[in-house]
């Protein structure tokens, strides 16, 4: 347990800050200097000290006015986050963990960017993550593997590795991530974090650079879901940029923590049904991490939850469907780095073709180019039908498993992973071996549904073990609810790893 400044929660910083107990300018430089401190877990890609300081500043004047009171302040005033280097931020490298985009300063902002900016939070740094957030151990980045604070011979979990990472050393209060199929869940798992995938079409996509469209949404990876609530109440909502955007109401999610059940002295959960998928139990989950995702679901239990069993037929589909599709997606949305608007270019090169193929042999690392030469096979028209279209089908399936499950409960509980973090180097020889690390991931956005990872204790090497909850579609509120009640009744999540307290 540690009452340390940079694992404070954001509530206790924006208190604090209000109070005067602390500047913002001090928090941030405080973040600043445990960064210079930590840079072997190359958790970070752009550090952006100086725009860090002059935010700073702004904030702490939003927090003085009004004869000091704080009133043109909100809740994310002077907060101190790190964002992953998948969203466009203005005049900063935003390079993707590749070389590809090694010298894209973009011009402009991300949705998620301009969002958090105009709520007041300071911007840190840029994380680090796997290359166009294909992997799940931030070990394909460009600038070099990512490591985990609790164990740094493990890897952080990716691709959003760098981001999960940075929170758990306290590098900063919370951080923007993204989840194609498994990559806010999957490091938050691995590095005893609250992470939230939102519904797909919550929260914009409009610039973060695509990977799997259909799949991709943005997210946070936090200290807790309180925090997660706060900052998926700002990022989330319609945007006109992002033809897949909703255009639905955002619920109050921080008002809405201890809501529904416990009226009247009744526990907080009661009226909540919690279904566990039989399948996310089974063979290839390490005895701890089922273990502790059953006195997890206990415990939500003892909070006032219903507990029942259901099935989940298709979800050995899931990764094989996803790795179809993925890639897929992939193969057409990185056809634009061609050299030619921005990103790398081959210096020498015979003609066209040569420069498009020099070009892209040099900028995309080996994971990326596996994943565009599935993607362009499985879209081939000879092989079309046999698998782009099987897939669909099977994402079909996926979906109405979840809506089946769905009506006999109101969320899900299982694992988040069937492993712990695993060794740095221990997986890149064997990509199925990777891919299978977000087996339980995977299926959520196939059907598109919310998802949150978070701290449910360590196994037995002392490593954090990740309780996943799987939401109905748009119900984003129930998963924030049931974690923090699941949090204000454990402490897993308020410790930090031993060499960054
Ligand atoms: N690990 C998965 C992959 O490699 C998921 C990545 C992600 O969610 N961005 O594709």
């Amino acid at each position: 347990m540690t009452d340390a400044l940079h694992h404070r929660s954001i509530t206790a910083h924006a208190a604090a800050l209000r109070a005067g107990e602390y500047s913002c300018e001090e928090l941030t430089r405080h973040f600043l200097a445990r960064i210079e401190k930590s840079e072997r877990l190359n958790s970070l890609i752009t550090v952006t000290a100086e725009g860090a300081l002059a935010q700073a500043r702004d904030a702490d004047r939003a927090l003085r006015q009004n004869g000091g009171d704080g009133d043109s302040a909100g809740a994310l005033t002077g907060i101190p986050l790190v964002h992953k280097d998948l969203f466009c931020t203005r005049g900063v490298l935003t390079s993707c963990g590749s070389k590809m985009l090694e010298n894209f300063i973009s011009p402009y902002d991300a949705h998620i960017i301009e969002k958090l900016g105009a709520a007041g939070a300071v911007s840190l740094a840029k994380s680090n993550m796997d290359e166009f957030a294909m992997g799940a151990s931030t070990e394909t980045s460009y600038y070099g593997a990512a490591r985990n604070p609790w164990d740094e011979a493990r890897v952080p979990g990716g691709s959003s590795g760098g981001s999960a990472a940075a929170v758990a050393a306290g590098l900063a209060a919370a951080a923007t991530a993204s989840d194609t199929g498994g990559s806010i869940r999957q490091p938050a798992a691995f590095c005893s974090l609250t992470g939230i995938k939102p519904s797909y079409g919550r929260v914009s996509r409009y610039g973060m650079v695509a990977f799997a469209s259909s799949l991709d949404q943005g997210g946070v990876i936090a200290r807790s879901a309180e925090d997660a609530a706060l900052l998926l109440r700002e990022i989330s909502g319609f945007d006109a940029r992002d033809a897949t955007s909703l255009r639905e109401e955002v619920p109050d999610y921080p008002n809405l923590l201890n809501g529904g059940g416990g009226g009247g002295g009744s526990p907080p959960l009661s009226g909540m049904t919690v279904g566990l998928p039989k399948e996310f139990f089974g063979d290839g989950v390490a005895e701890d991490v089922a273990a502790a995702a059953q006195t997890a679901a206990e415990q939500l239990q003892k909070l006032g939850a219903k507990i029942c069993e259901v099935e989940l037929p298709n979800s050995a589909a899931a990764v094989p469907c996803y790795y179809v599709l993925a890639p897929a997606e992939a193969s057409s949305n990185l056809a634009r780095f061609d050299g030619i608007r921005y990103g790398h270019r081959a210096a020498k090169y015979a003609d066209l073709n040569d420069f498009y193929e020099r070009t892209r042999a040099e900028g995309f690392g080996a994971e990326v180019k596996r994943r565009l030469l599935v993607g362009a096979f499985v879209l081939a028209a000879g092989y079309y039908d046999a698998y782009y279209i099987k897939a669909q089908k099977l994402r079909r399936l996926i979906a109405e498993d979840f809506a089946r499950a769905f009506e006999k409960c109101d969320i899900l509980a299982g694992p988040t992973t069937p492993q712990t973090a695993f060794a740095l180097g221990e997986k890149l020889g064997d990509p199925v071996a990777m891919y299978y690390s977000d087996i339980f991931t995977n299926a959520v956005n196939l059907a598109g549904l919310p998802g949150i990872s978070i701290p449910a204790g360590f196994d037995r090497a002392g490593l954090p073990v990740g309780l996943q909850l799987i939401g109905r579609y748009l119900d984003e509120a129930s998963l924030l609810r049931a974690a923090h009640q699941f949090q204000l009744a454990t402490d897993w999540h308020l410790r930090a790893p031993e060499n960054f307290s």
